[in-house]
C-alpha cells in the first residue's frame, strides 16, 4: 500500500477537522491514482468518521475502482455495519454507481432513507413483483412512514403502480402529493416524464475556462483538472454562449442576454432549428417576479411573455454586466455514473452545468406551469454559478445557487428560475 495512505489517515484520525487532508490526497490522485481505491478501502477498515476529502477521493476513483470500493461497502452495509465510512460510501453510490445496489430493494429503501431520498435512478430497475407488492401495502397504509416507499415506486416510473401510490400519498400528505410527483420527476396529472434520462455537460473552454479557474482556490483547480465531469466526454454539440440578443427585458427594458444557443432538438423539441435561450440577468429572481417566461420566434429567438411587459419600465435595477462570450462544446461523458448528481453532494467539485438530464436541485423539485397552455414545463438545462461575466469574475445564482431553464415545445415558450442555498 502507497506509504501516504496511512500518513493522510493517521493524521485525519488525530488532527480531524483541524488539518488539510485535501492537498496529500490530491498528491496521492496525481502521483498514484489506483491507490486512491486503497485509500478508501482502509477509511472503511478503520471507521473514519466521513470526511469531505475522502468524498473527494471517491469522486476522483476510476469507475472500475469505483465499483469495486461500493461492491464492499455495499456488502459490509448489507451484513448490518454501522461503519460510517460504509454509509457515508453508499450515500455516493446512489448516484454515482446504483447498479452495484439494485441486488436487495428493502436494503437500499432502507440506505435512501437513511441518506435522504434524493436519487432516482436507482430506482429504475425495480422489478414489477416488488413494485406490486409495495404498492399492496400502501393499500393498507394512512400514515407518513411509507412516504420513502411511495416516492421510490414513483421513481421506478412503473405506470402499473403510479396511481396507487398517488392515491396514498394524498392520504398521507394532502396537496403535498403533486411535490412528491414533482421530487420523482413526473408530472402528477398525466405521468409524463418532466426531465430526460442522460445529459450532456457543458464543457468550458478557452478564456471562459481560464477565467472560471482563476476564481477558484489552488487546490480547487488540481481537482477540477482530475474531475472527469470537467474535461473528459464525447463531443456531442456545439453551443454559443454570452452576449446581448436583440430583444427586450419585459420588465426593465434592457437587452436580453444570451445563455446559450443550440440545436432544438437536444432539448427534445421536434423542430430541427437553433434555440436560444436567454433571459434578463437583473430581473430573474428579483423582485417577487418568479419564473420569467419568454416566447420563441420562428428563428428561435426569446422575447419577454405578453403576461410579463411592462410598458413603463421598471428603474432601479441592477447591472449584472454580459455574459463573457464562448462557444462550450457539449459533451456526453457516456456510461451512468454522471448522469444524476446532486447538488449537496457535488460540493463545488463536479460540473453541474448541463443540458437535459435530471435536475439537481439546490431545493426542492420545482417545475412551472407554462402561462400559455398551462401544461407543467419539463426541464431541459440547468447553469451552475460559474459563468465568468466580461468584467472578469463570475455571475452567482443569488448567494451561488442554480439556474433552471424550462421549454414547452408546444406553445415554444421557455422559462427560467433560480435557486440557492
Ligand atoms: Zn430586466
Ligand atoms: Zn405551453
Amino acid at each position: 500500500m502507497n506509504p501516504l495512505i496511512d500518513v493522510i489517515l493517521s493524521q485525519y484520525e488525530r488532527e480531524g477537522h483541524r488539518i488539510d487532508c485535501v492537498t496529500p490526497m490530491l498528491d496521492l490522485a496525481e502521483s498514484d491514482p489506483a491507490a486512491l481505491e486503497d485509500l478508501l478501502m482502509e477509511s472503511m477498515a478503520r471507521d473514519c468518521a466521513p470526511a469531505t476529502f475522502l468524498d473527494r477521493a471517491l469522486g476522483l476513483l476510476a469507475d472500475e475502482r469505483l465499483i469495486a470500493v461500493v461492491a464492499a461497502a455495499w456488502e459490509r452495509l448489507r451484513c448490518g455495519s454501522a461503519n460510517r465510512q460504509v454509509r457515508e460510501i453508499v450515500g455516493h453510490a446512489l448516484y454515482q454507481a446504483c447498479d452495484v445496489l439494485t441486488d436487495d430493494w428493502e436494503a437500499l429503501l432502507a440506505a435512501t432513507q437513511h441518506h435522504g431520498p434524493a436519487a432516482g435512478f436507482p430506482w429504475r430497475t425495480l422489478p414489477t413483483h416488488v413494485a406490486e407488492r409495495w404498492a399492496g401495502a400502501l393499500g393498507e397504509a394512512n400514515g407518513r412512514e411509507d412516504v420513502g416507499r411511495a416516492l421510490a415506486l414513483l421513481r421506478s416510473r412503473n405506470a402499473a403502480v403510479r396511481d396507487r401510490t398517488l392515491a396514498y400519498l394524498r392520504r398521507a400528505t394532502g396537496h403535498a402529493a403533486d411535490s412528491w410527483a414533482h421530487e420523482a420527476g413526473i408530472d402528477p396529472l398525466t405521468g409524463a416524464p418532466l426531465h430526460s434520462d442522460y445529459p450532456m455537460h457543458v464543457q468550458f473552454r478557452g478564456a471562459q475556462r481560464k477565467a472560471q479557474l482563476a476564481d477558484q482556490t489552488p487546490w480547487r483547480r488540481r481537482l477540477w483538472r482530475l474531475h472527469d465531469t470537467w474535461g473528459s466526454g464525447e463531443r456531442s454539440g456545439q453551443t454559443h454562449m454570452g452576449g446581448n440578443l436583440e430583444t427586450l427585458c419585459g420588465f426593465c427594458h434592457a437587452p436580453l442576454q444570451r445563455l446559450l444557443e443550440l440545436d432544438a432538438q437536444l432539448v427534445g423539441a421536434a423542430d430541427n432549428k437553433r434555440l436560444s435561450f436567454g433571459l434578463c440577468l437583473d430581473c430573474c429572481g428579483w423582485n417577487g417576479l418568479g419564473p420569467l417566461f419568454y416566447r420563441h420566434d420562428s428563428r428561435g429567438h426569446p422575447h419577454a411573455h405578453p403576461a410579463q411587459w411592462s410598458e413603463v419600465p421598471a428603474e432601479d435595477v441592477g447591472n449584472s454586466g454580459a455574459l463573457m462570450e464562448a462557444e462550450p462544446a457539449l459533451v456526453n461523458l457516456g456510461g451512468n455514473r454522471w448522469r444524476e448528481q446532486d447538488f449537496g453532494m457535488s460540493n463545488s467539485d463536479e460540473n453541474l452545468s448541463r443540458v437535459g438530464g435530471a435536475p439537481s436541485w439546490v431545493q426542492s423539485a420545482q417545475y412551472p406551469q407554462c402561462p400559455d397552455c398551462r401544461a407543467t414545463m419539463p426541464f431541459v438545462m440547468q447553469l451552475d454559478s460559474v459563468l465568468p461575466v466580461n468584467d472578469g469574475g463570475i455571475l452567482l445564482w443569488g448567494s451561488g445557487g442554480m439556474l433552471y431553464t424550462y421549454w414547452c415545445d408546444h406553445c415554444a415558450v421557455s422559462a427560467h428560475l433560480w435557486q440557492c442555498t
